[in-house]
């Protein structure tokens, strides 16, 4: 049996009946990952010493009867979010020797409830990028099939998670970046509702937007994670004091009452046909559980895309003025003043993509200009609440697509930053109203590629969209066929023990 193909809730099984230990999965996971990482890349940094301590300690509990929830699951951090002791670059050279001395409260918490943390996951620098090819660290690659791109920003949790090469990771979402790579890799990713969970130890790309969550490989496991990392934090002011259901509760209810809109314009031009089928399918398999679906509307979807790249920006070069050369990472030590150390430092440690999105923020916030832009995007982001608003007055969730097509290929449109942008355009109006979205495979292209059906819901109800995707999973009985090729065709019999068949109409 391969450990590392399993889920965390048929890992936790064994480890409590002590068919298998923790040490044992982590290196069975490292095992993996020696196996594929060359493939597939999907790591900036791995801490295998401090896992297999972390491995040890989690045996001990488990067998003191004192395990935690996530106890002896090994798990990677997209490498955006502050490690103790473990260097966090968020995909930049600017970072390439920042060892933070905390850690996020996530991680803390995943920590907390028994997790080994198996190394930090790849990355679009600063999480800039809807494909991962802007890390400086090489780019992690679709497992599905390598020469695809796996999707960004966070797509080194989502390739490592479909390949395996760890259990379950944590992501981080501003405009899809968790939904996208998962829909790309066929995974489940959540992006919960802004506040739901701490930000704090997360290195801010756009602080409005930002938000926290998990890729898995099924539903359970993204309840579990959401139990783990969900809850007010008192050093994360945007963070919100509610309290937080136990999100597993969710997930074996029916679908009977509740109601799913399908936004229109979400079906609209530029979708790959392929997509189209696939998510209706999806949606059909809704109905037969039990959901009653109606059309809605959310006509301001289209100027999610041009708002979205005027306010990310903006915040992003604000938030981006800390790295200057003298608090964090890479500095120019040859320059011969002040000014010129900032401006070597920075230039030498961020990339294309990062200084673009700095002169773009920096120059719809200068003075003259900020009505036109800034002012102009944030009153389309309200626009854009109101359609939310107005939509969940006629139904519980929304189905849709979560890109328009499935992964393109290394290369595609790494030259093309509009065609790039525009791809984002079913997940950013979700950031902008700081709303919980999930991602969950729905079938797969002819070309075998993963598509993903997104779900939006209104804010906090996250356990809708758990209900619903848990459904959607049994329903569609989704086979994951795994890649056989990546570990020298090494096809274990646990991959093949969770073959899932996708039920075509
Ligand atoms: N692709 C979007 C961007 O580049 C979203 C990234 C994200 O969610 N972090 O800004």
């Amino acid at each position: 049996m391969n450990v590392d193909a399993l889920t965390i809730h048929e890992l936790q099984n064994l480890l409590s009946k002590g068919e298998v230990s923790s040490v044992e999965t982590t290196e069975a996971v490292y095992k993996r990952i020696e196996q594929c990482e060359e493939k597939v890349g999907s790591y900036i940094t791995l801490c295998r010493e401090q896992a297999l301590e972390q491995a040890k300690a989690a045996d001990k509990r488990i067998q003191d009867g004192n395990d935690g929830a996530l106890c002896g699951v090994p798990v990677s951090i997209k490498d955006v979010m502050c490690t103790k002791g473990i260097r966090t670059t968020a995909g930049s050279r600017i970072l390439e020797p920042f060892v933070p001395p905390y850690d996020a409260t996530v991680v803390e918490k995943l920590k907390t409830a028994g997790a080994v943390i198996i190394g930090k996951a790849g990355m679009d620098e600063f999480a800039m990028g809807s494909s991962n090819e802007n890390c400086a660290y090489g780019i992690p690659r679709n497992p599905w099939n390598t020469d695809h791109i796996c999707g960004g920003s966070s797509g080194g949790s989502a390739a490592g998670v479909a390949a395996d090469e760890c259990i379950a990771s944590l992501g981080s979402d501003t405009g899809g970046s968790i939904r996208q790579p998962a829909s790309f890799c066929g995974v489940v990713g959540l992006k919960p509702t802004y506040g739901r969970v701490s930000r704090f130890g997360l290195i801010a790309y756009a602080s409005s937007l930002d938000q926290i969550g998990p890729l898995t490989k099924d539903v359970h496991d993204c309840a579990l994670m959401m139990n783990v990392i969900a809850g007010y934090d008192r050093k994360d002011s945007t963070s919100v004091n509610r309290e937080t259901p136990d999100y597993l509760n969710a997930l074996s209810k029916g679908l009977k009452g509740m109601t799913v809109g399908i936004p229109e314009e979400y079906f609209g031009e530029g979708l790959d046909p392929e997509v189209d089928k696939a998510v209706k399918n999806g949606i059909a398999a809704l109905r037969e559980a039990g959901a009653l679906t109606v059309p809605v509307s959310l006509p301001h979807t289209d100027y999610g895309v041009a708002a979205y790249y005027i306010i990310a920006p903006a915040e992003a070069s604000s938030n981006l003025a800390r790295f200057d050369g003298v608090r964090y990472g890479l500095r120019d030590m040859d320059a011969a003043s002040l000014v010129e150390m900032y401006s070597q430092s920075r230039s030498q440690g961020f990339g294309p993509e990062v200084k673009r999105r700095i002169i773009i923020g920096t120059y719809a916030l200068s003075s003259g200009y900020y009505d036109a832009y800034y002012k102009k995007a944030s009153q389309v982001r309200t626009l854009i609440v109101d359609d939310f608003k107005k939509a969940f007055e006629h139904c519980d969730i929304l189905a849709s697509p979560v890109t328009p097509t499935t992964a393109w290929r290394i290369g595609e449109k790494a030259d093309d930053p509009l065609s790039m942008y525009l791809s984002d355009v079913l997940t950013i109006p979700t950031n902008l109203a700081g709303l919980p979205g999930i991602s969950v495979p729905c079938g797969f292209s002819s070309a075998g590629l993963p598509i993903g059906l997104q779900m939006q819901a209104a804010h906090f109800n996250e356990e809708k969209l758990l209900q619903a995707a848990w459904n959607l999973e049994q329903e569609l009985n989704i086979k994951s066929v795994k890649n056989d090729n990546l570990a020298d065709s090494e096809w274990n019999e646990t991959s093949k023990s969770r073959k899932r068949r996708i039920r075509l109409q």
